[in-house]
């Protein structure tokens, strides 16, 4: 299904009005965690402000920052501050095009709130947006760019788009006799539909995979109430899905947090099949890469 609706993109950059709250314990290691998502200045992006740590170091919102680590996207700077599982708080204000945000947190990892990214929608939009002056700088894809992985079965592109909208057409589909059935979905990269259609879409995991992920030491806290988890035959342990699909919609809510670190709105067709964190960095890299800028195809203020 693809979803349409007008090409209307902001043309200026955004910020939050007031300072929103949201606190919670971490998916992978359920520390308690207070975030504090305060109004930036232009030109400032998403920057992360460890606050439990001494001179309180910043890390930047930003591919470069991004450092190895299974099913999820950590931070880490140079001055040795760290923040995990960003992913879902990132693909929000990508979602609500927030340009400009420090996020306080006082701990090492981001709530992991329901296991989607509706509270922190919920949170932002209740501390309302904010208009700045400064122009919003849009990078208009118009080549294609494509990476892959394992030998071609996963895959990213991201297309020029003709008609100024940025849709994302994801398909997941992990081979037959599989919990998870293959499913697709398409998506037209508006607030309104992110919010209706992405945004409440959760984390979800194989039964196995959370035994193994346990017996890591991760995730020790969790239950089936806490996220989606899959059983052998396909049920859903302790929970209910919130669309028969929610699992791909989980992906492109994945994936908007992800490419949103290449540091700026961009206008393009993604198409991906099965790209996970590792993957969806690469291409957030090759973005981050395009110096290419086209001034004249920006919105009218
Ligand atoms: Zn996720």
């Amino acid at each position: 299904m693809l979803m349409s609706c007008d090409a209307t993109v902001q043309p200026r950059q955004q910020t939050l009005a007031r300072t929103a709250m949201i606190s919670g314990r971490g998916l992978f290691h359920g520390v308690e965690a207070r975030l504090r998502l305060l109004p930036a200045e232009p030109g400032s992006g998403i920057l992360f402000r460890r606050v439990d740590l001494a001179g309180k170091p910043e890390v930047k919102a930003h591919v470069d920052n991004v450092t190895s680590a299974p099913r999820r996207t950590v931070l880490a700077a140079s001055n040795g501050a760290f923040v995990e599982t960003t992913e879902h708080l990132m693909s929000a204000l990508a979602g609500l095009q927030v340009d400009n945000c420090i996020i306080e947190i006082n701990a090492p990892e981001v709530p992991a709130v329901d296991g989607s990214c509706l509270p922190f929608c919920e949170a932002i939009l209740e501390a309302g947006l904010n208009i700045q002056s400064a122009p919003r700088d849009l990078l208009i894809i118009d080549e294609s760019q494509g990476v892959n992985d394992r030998a071609g079965e996963q895959w990213i592109e991201i297309i020029p788009s003709f008609d100024g909208s940025t849709t994302i057409d994801y398909r997941l589909d992990y081979g037959p006799q599989t919990a998870i059935p293959s499913q697709s979905f398409s998506v037209s990269m508006t607030p309104e539909i992110f919010l209706k259609e992405i945004a409440p879409a959760r984390t979800f995991v194989l039964k196995n995979e959370v035994e193994a992920l346990q017996i890591m030491g991760f995730g020790k806290h969790l239950t089936g109430k806490d996220l989606v988890v899959f059983d052998t035959d396909g049920s859903v342990i302790d929970n209910k899905l919130r669309w028969p699909d929610e699992p791909v919609r989980h992906k492109i809510l994945d994936c908007i947090g992800d490419l949103a670190l290449n540091g700026q709105m961009f206008v393009a067709r993604v198409v991906a099949r099965r790209s996970g964190h590792k993957l969806n960095h690469v291409m957030a890299k090759t973005l981050s890469t395009i110096t290419l800028r086209q001034p004249e195809l920006q919105w009218a203020a």
